[in-house]
């Protein structure tokens, strides 16, 4: 069974003080949903200090990011070793603005799921399709690529460990985001695709949307029947937006299983 998921990226913003505030802000409004799955990814210099804040809540602790090396002469990387060590239990992994900024290709971002498995993180896999590329007609063949060197890197059943953001790169900090429909469109595709070779690992399977979710938007993309919850950036900086949205993720999920 599928329990909604909310993962909030803060991005590169804020300092420890108001990483702190914000939780002092959401945590106890959260502390009243029971059915569905938070979770926040600060920047990395936060993370010890917000998964202590965090302990003894509801919210879970992710990054933003992780190396695609284990442990050993990389300067300025990362490992999922420390991130584990660190309290961690998601990793977010090719966010478009790695893959864009950074030149994460496919096979770096396969090379880091497999260490996010390794060391017990839920990779949060991030797919999608830029403007460009949706506008020409092959958004299909774009995720389904993204997929694949995932599923040829780690093999399919990897898949089952991790959860899946669907996150078109036009909508990410645009406030255009995908209608219902176009999210529930790649959501089946995705699901449809990973059934076509195993149906029970794709029934499971959690696809997030994510890509200028808002309190206004939220419901409507989480009544989608392959919508199973959000990854937000720029609202989750924002108290209210990002408990509204939790919010319509504990009624999404009171509302399906009643
Ligand atoms: C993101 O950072 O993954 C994201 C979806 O950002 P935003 O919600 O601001 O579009």
């Amino acid at each position: 069974m599928r329990v909604k998921l909310v993962a909030g990226n803060w991005k590169m913003n804020g300092n420890l003080a108001s990483g702190r505030a914000l939780l002092n802000a959401i945590l106890p409004p959260l502390g009243t949903l029971n059915r569905a799955r938070y979770v926040v990814c600060p920047p990395f210099p936060y993370l010890a200090a917000i998964g202590r804040a965090l302990e003894g809540s509801n919210v879970v602790l992710g990054s933003q990011d992780l190396c695609q090396f284990g442990d050993g002469a990389y300067t300025g990387g990362v490992s999922g070793a420390m991130l584990a060590d660190c309290g961690c239990r998601y990793a977010i992994v090719g966010h478009s603005e790695r893959r864009g900024v950074f030149g994460e290709t496919d096979d770096v971002v396969a090379q880091k799921y497999a260490q996010a498995v390794k060391h017990g993180l839920t990779p949060i896999f991030c797919v999608g399709e830029t403007l460009a590329e949706r506008e020409a007609g092959v958004t299909e063949a774009v995720v389904a690529r993204q997929l694949d060197a995932v599923i040829q890197h780690c093999g399919l059943q990897a898949l089952g460990q991790g959860v899946i953001a669907y996150e078109p790169v036009w909508a990410i900090g645009t406030g255009k985001t995908a209608t219902p429909q176009q999210a529930q469109a790649v959501h089946a595709f995705i699901r449809g695709r990973i059934a076509a070779a195993d149906r029970r690992l794709a029934d499971l399977l959690l696809i997030l949307y994510g890509g200028s979710v808002k309190a206004n938007n939220a419901a409507q993309l989480f009544a989608m029947p392959d919508v199973d919850g959000g990854l937000i950036g720029g609202a989750a900086l924002v108290t209210d937006e990002f408990v509204a949205i939790c919010r319509a993720a504990q009624k999404a999920e009171e509302t399906v299983k009643t």
